[in-house]
């Protein structure tokens, strides 16, 4: 391999640029050509593509966003479009490529595969729902962004004595919103995995936490259930307290990465260049069991991972259960 090529795919998520710097880095350190390509499987059709030096990534470990930008691309999951990405990346000398992004970044790396362009993924999405891998890129910043300004709502909510519904993202999965729900002391903790909640219940628990004297009630709401703005307008209609709904949106995607993101990046964009200077192809990176690893793209496509129930059940506990003695 002579050449690689690296891009951004899919959500933004903090760290990817540190994810960036590491695959030029570690590439130029093996003898590699590194080259860019801008707005992910869109740029790559419109052949924008960059060559990229070490200075190009100088003072990028701090900041949020992709400097290569990132984009959807409707074209490429079609087998024209991926036929015409393989030419190009032929065109442009381009051996390997190393897609930053989430599973459906993946299935395009994998279409490209398939066409004999050798290619690994890196896991960078906030929503912490790949599931070949304990950690993905992003998630620890989001988690951490989202949990100061649930902070901040709860101050608002708590002096007018209101209850709030916050939303926060996290597509179909509800990974951000349990951890927030866990780390901002949520009264309830909606998860589109766990939509089997009663609405009634969390109405009778506002109205019983309020009778207890209680000031506030705070519900995160996962994106994958979304409906915000409906639900506080009928809990507030069921129970007579103010009840509003904020949602964080955009925000959480944002902000300079947090050590733990930048460190990950770091070493899973290394280990794809590394990976793919062993001649291997089709792979993922994962962190699995204290270790950065590597999988099969179609196995690591095929795999599927859940909430785990004991985290759910005690970020539930420790907001009802120990009232139960308390009058
Ligand atoms: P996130 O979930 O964080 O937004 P993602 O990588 O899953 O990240 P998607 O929008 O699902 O985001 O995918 C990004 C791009 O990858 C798509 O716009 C498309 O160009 C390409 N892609 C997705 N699925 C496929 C597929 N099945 N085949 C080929 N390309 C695909």
């Amino acid at each position: 391999i002579k050449t690689i090529g690296v891009l951004t795919s899919g959500g933004d998520a903090p760290g990817m640029n540190a994810a960036i710097r590491a695959v030029v880095r570690r590439g130029l350190s093996r003898g590699c050509k590194m080259k860019g390509i801008l707005k992910g499987y869109n740029g790559l059709l419109n052949e924008e593509i960059i060559d990229m030096t070490a200075v190009d990534v100088s003072d990028t470990i701090e900041r949020g966003g992709t400097i290569l930008y990132t984009a959807r691309c409707a074209e490429f999951r079609t087998e024209e479009g991926q036929k015409r990405g393989a030419e190009i990346c032929r065109k442009h000398g381009i051996d390997a490529l190393v897609v930053i992004g989430g599973d459906g970044s993946f299935a395009g790396a994998q279409k490209l595969a398939n066409l004999g362009i050798n290619t690994v993924g890196v896991p960078g999405t906030i929503d912490l729902d790949i599931a070949c891998t304990e950690y993905t890129i992003g998630f620890d910043t989001a988690v951490n962004t989202a949990m100061e300004a649930i902070d901040k709502v709860r101050d608002t909510s708590t002096s007018h004595e209101r209850c709030s519904i916050i939303e926060v993202m996290g597509r179909n999965a509800g990974y951000l919103a349990l951890w927030c729900g866990i780390a901002n002391g949520a009264e309830d903790i909606l998860l589109p995995e766990k939509y089997d909640y009663d609405e009634q219940k969390v109405i009778n628990n506002i109205i019983e936490n309020r009778k207890r004297g209680k000031k506030h009630h705070i519900i995160i709401n996962a994106e994958g259930i979304g409906h915000s703005e409906a639900m506080a307008k009928r809990i507030e209609a069921a129970t007579g307290i103010e009840t509003r709904a904020t949602i964080l949106g955009h925000m959480q995607r944002g902000g300079s990465p947090t050590c733990k993101d930048r460190v990950y990046a770091s070493i899973m964009g290394a280990k794809a260049v590394d990976v793919l200077l062993e001649g291997k192809t089709q792979r993922v990176i994962g962190y699995k069991n204290g270790e950065y690893v590597d999988f099969d793209i179609n196995e690591a496509l095929a795999m599927t991972k859940s909430i785990p129930e004991y985290t759910y059940e005690i970020g539930h506990a420790l907001s009802h259960n120990y009232s139960k003695n308390v009058k």
